[in-house]
């Protein structure tokens, strides 16, 4: 099995389903339902589901290794004769079971857990097998928990033994048999046409299947567990195509979908860029003008417009929304945290009122009587523009005629909110904006079915923020450093610990943290921002500390997205550690917004996790979004990207997508002209793959 693969089994998780094996497949496999309910949590509904399902890892039952030649910290399989059984209780209550095997060598079997079965097989006198990996104990060599049974009258194992994923209530051996069943029947012609397994030297399917799950004698651990064995190369493959078909199949359905050609006269975003105090880099030009092509169209927009923080996406937002307006359409804005959708607001609401655009505003947290009149501004047209938080799209939000729906930082919404935004509207114009690059291999997979603009060049006249890498027992020094930062007229941002367990805990770090400083700096102009305000309580402070009021902005991790303030020089981190790579980089770009130089202090306290040093060291070294959002990648797999997509797209099992590049470009140039040519073919294809998944495509 691949490494990957191997640790990582979440990977394998599938979104809920309510399928359920179907009587016929149950009588194949002679199971009955309570057998069939605990398949269907593993997501094994049919014979393919089955099949498809591989070993996580092999184990080696095959031979017997003397105690004396085994080597340490791989597994092995020994015979041994049980010398004695004691139950000790220090430091804690374990199993301890001595055996020697017939070279005469002694080894030491501990149990933390154990079962009185345990004890009854290990008997004094009796020979058994046991696997697992010999190491270095206190008294000697010992096995911890090794896979023991009695020895007597069984063979040795004639090929390595798979194992599979399983669940609570279905034993390996079942699992192992229900899979030899279904591997029997299901049709042994492969879906992929010979002349393409040739080419790509790829063996075919049903003979992949049948060695993945029994192998030969021929084949060592060594060879199965290694992505590269070309059986494992074909399963790969065939994943990823799935995932290319699938993601091109809901594209072209998109695509053949209708929606409003929006095509404005670029009155309303002329008087715009011309009331702005920069031009727009070429970057944004050229997102603004695959928008404005998009938009012209008669099907929905799937644009995903992709920038660094500080990039610029909000006023190339702004432009696009203008386009729905000139076009006679409302234009809908949406950010997924109350402060954010509250910025773009405040934003909008100067750049348009001047070009006597009226633009709604609605949140969750507004009196009902002011909900009442954005609503009644968005449902008569009277508000041409809405922007909020996911409150715009509630049931009984009603627009006049939208055009356009514009999210932020998408990936932070769920798929609740993803669903309502979808049933509002198939064929509504969407641009999703994310500060969070995608690597280039997400790009090319999960997020196969957006056209993505990338913004990938920063306003002129940025100086490039340093980074510093700061012990926590430093604190003092870092106190001076707000002090010079306010003393050369400029602002601080100081971010709180993140402390998951407890948000009772994180508010009371908050308030300690400001009160702390403003002891230190008594004549500094200290505020407290987090997330427990009201929301007219945070966009007070918040409007403070953009009027410069307050010369440092105490924080919980609110700032995170979305705001601001230029003038602001230096960005304090505590507990660093603790924070993911895109966080630190979302936070990090808070400051550098202006010429003047700016610094990110990262406070870090020890000890380190391995993770935790690498992920400063990635911050530490890049500043380049594109680089950090790959090192991320490397470090913790696709999860933090893909974020509420992974409900809507079937996660990878096997191919790994650094790894496997060759064959995820492969299944990139193919599937094209296998849905245009072998219609067919790309149905088996995904009938197989996807089966009673397919669903869920597309959310
Ligand atoms: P983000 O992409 O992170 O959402 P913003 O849209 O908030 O970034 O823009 C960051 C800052 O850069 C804002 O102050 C904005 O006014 C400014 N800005 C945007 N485009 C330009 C430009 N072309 N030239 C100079 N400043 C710009
Ligand atoms: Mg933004």
């Amino acid at each position: 099995m691949p490494e990957n693969t191997n640790s990582r089994t979440d990977r394998r998780k599938f979104p809920h389903t309510t399928a359920m094996m179907t009587p016929q497949t149950q009588a194949i496999l002679n199971i009955n339902e309570a057998t069939a309910k605990k398949l269907a949590k593993l997501h094994l509904n049919t014979l393919w589901d089955l099949a498809l399902h591989l070993p996580l890892r092999y184990e080696d039952e095959t031979h017997i290794t003397p105690i004396a030649d085994a080597p340490l910290g791989v597994p092995v399989q020994i015979e041994a004769k049980v010398l004695t059984q004691e139950v000790q209780f220090k430091p804690r209550k374990q199993l301890v079971v001595q055996v020697a095997d017939a070279s005469g060598s002694v080894l030491y079997l501990r149990f933390i857990h154990f079962y009185p079965s345990h004890q009854q097989q290990l008997v004094r006198g009796n020979t058994i097998r046991a696997l697992g990996e010999i190491k270095h104990g206190f008294f000697g060599d010992e096995m911890i928990h090794p896979k023991v049974r009695q020895a007597e009258n069984r063979s040795l194992a004639e090929t390595l033994t798979p194992i599979y994923p399983t669940v609570n209530g279905l034993n390996q051996p079942t699992l192992r048999r229900l899979i030899q069943t279904a591997l029997k029947h299901i049709p042994p012609t492969d879906t992929l046409p010979n002349a393409l397994l040739n080419e790509l030297q790829l063996p075919h399917l049903t003979d992949s299947l049948t060695l993945l799950h029994a192998p030969p004698p021929e084949y060592t651990i060594h060879d199965l567990h290694n992505g590269a064995l070309p059986a494992w190369q074909r399963l790969k493959f065939d994943e990823l195509l799935a995932q290319q078909l699938s993601m091109r199949l809901a594209r072209k359905k998109r695509i053949s979908g209708s929606a409003k050609a929006l095509c404005g006269n670029e009155s309303l975003s002329q008087a715009l860029l011309a009331q702005l105090p920069f031009t727009l880099t070429r970057a944004q030009q050229n997102a603004w003008a695959e928008i404005r092509r998009d938009l012209a169209q008669t099907h929905p927009m799937h644009r995903l417009l992709q920038g660094d923080v500080g990039s610029g996406k909000t006023i190339v937002a702004a432009l696009a929304a203008l386009i729905a307006v000139e076009a006679g359409f409302q234009a809908a804005v949406m950010a997924p945290t109350e402060i954010l959708a509250e910025q773009h607001y405040l934003k909008f609401k100067q750049w348009f009122e001047p070009l006597g655009l009226n633009t709604a505003w609605l949140s969750g947290s507004l009196k009902k009587r002011e909900k009442t009149a954005a609503k009644a501004a968005i449902a008569e047209g009277t508000a041409q523009i809405a922007v909020g938080t996911h409150a715009l799209f509630q049931d009984d939000v009603g627009f006049d005629n939208l055009g356009l729906v514009i999210v932020d930082e998408q990936h932070r919404f769920g798929v609740a909110q993803r669903l309502a935004l979808k049933n509002k509207g198939e064929d509504l114009h969407q641009l999703m904006m994310s500060a969070t690059p995608i690597p280039r291999t997400l790009a090319m997979s999960f997020f196969a079915d957006l056209d993505v603009s990338v913004i990938d060049e920063l306003p002129p006249g940025r100086t490039p923020i340093k980074t510093r890498l700061v012990n926590s027992v430093r604190r003092d020094e870092v106190a001076a450093l707000v002090r010079r930062t306010g003393e050369m007229g400029r602002q601080v941002y100081w971010v709180c610990p993140l402390i998951e367990e407890s948000e009772t805990l994180q508010l009371q770090t908050a308030v300690e943290t400001q009160q702390q400083l403003q002891a230190e700096l008594p004549s500094m102009r200290i505020g407290l921002v987090h997330g427990r305000l009201k929301p007219q309580e945070k966009a007070d402070i918040m409007a403070a500390f953009v009027r410069a009021e307050l010369q440092v902005l105490v924080a919980t991790t609110v700032i995170e997205v979305g705001v601001d303030v230029p003038n602001a020089g230096l960005m304090v981190i505590e507990h660093a550690e603790r924070m993911g790579l895109a966080q630190l980089h979302q936070l990090r770009g808070r400051v550098g917004r202006g010429a003047a130089a700016s610094v990110c202090v990262l406070l870090f306290s020890e000890p380190l996790s391995e993770l935790a040093k690498s992920r400063l060291k990635v911050i530490y070294e890049n500043t380049d979004g594109f680089e950090i959002a790959r090192q991320d990648l490397i470090l913790r797999g696709p999860g933090e990207f893909l974020g509420a997509r992974q409900s809507g797209t079937p996660m990878l099992r096997f191919a790994d997508l650094e790894e496997d590049l060759n064959l995820l470009e492969a299944a990139r140039r193919l599937a094209e002209p296998l849905i245009t040519k072998q219609p067919h073919v790309v149905e088996q294809h995904l009938e197989r793959w996807l089966g009673s998944k397919e669903g869920y495509l597309g959310v």
